[in-house]
């Protein structure tokens, strides 16, 4: 199995030593090219949705990945990554549109936006939580389920082979996160 990360900017090589310590192959996607490895899984990381968005149409890299994860790949989406997963965007523009969940950029204001939280996950337990200038998720619709909130906030959230957290798992030392996307990957492999 690999990984695919989206390295164009923001938190990708945290990602990339979450996988490492879960023995997991991963490689960096930052331009079209590097599109012609096989990968399994792809995660969006953290960062500035705004940019990331710009840079994915100007590396013609946004169809390509919005084909891939809309055909059911696997794909695990950190703050601004949720942000890129969302069909509906307060105060920002959706990216990739193919997750049926609302939210809302910098919900918390940018005093409060930085915050340490812990609690439960659907299927995974009580988890450590980093948010950083961090969106929430106003409203989720069709099948997409709602996996963590925190002060009556959706933190977190899955739809299928989409996952995403508001929070940042690559910045604690908590590997559940990641282990429970892995298996997500060889589920889909295995079908
Ligand atoms: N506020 C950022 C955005 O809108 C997300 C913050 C983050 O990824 N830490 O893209």
């Amino acid at each position: 199995m690999t990984v695919a990360i989206l390295a164009l900017q923001g938190a990708f090589v945290e990602h990339a030593a979450m996988l490492e310590r879960l023995g997991a192959a991963h490689f960096e996607i930052r331009q079209a090219r590097d599109l012609e490895r096989p990968f399994d899984g792809l995660i969006l990381p953290g960062g500035e949705s705004t940019v990331m968005r710009k840079l994915l149409h100007d590396l013609e890299l946004f169809e390509p990945l919005r084909e891939r994860i809309a055909d059911g790949m696997p794909v695990f989406g950190t703050c601004a990554g949720l942000i890129l997963l969302a069909k509906s965007v307060d105060g920002g523009v959706p990216c990739f549109a193919t997750m049926d969940i609302a939210v809302k950029r910098n919900a918390y204001g940018r005093q409060l936006g930085s915050f340490y939280a812990e609690a439960e996950c659907k299927d995974i337990g009580v988890i450590p939580m980093t948010f950083i200038r961090a969106p929430y998720i106003e409203r989720v619709s069709g099948d997409a389920e709602i996996m963590a909130t925190v002060d009556g906030n959706i933190v977190a959230a899955r739809q299928g082979n989409q996952l995403v957290t508001a929070f940042h798992p690559e910045l604690c030392e908590d590997l559940s996160i990641h282990r429970s996307f892995l298996e997500m990957i060889e589920e889909r492999k295995r079908s």
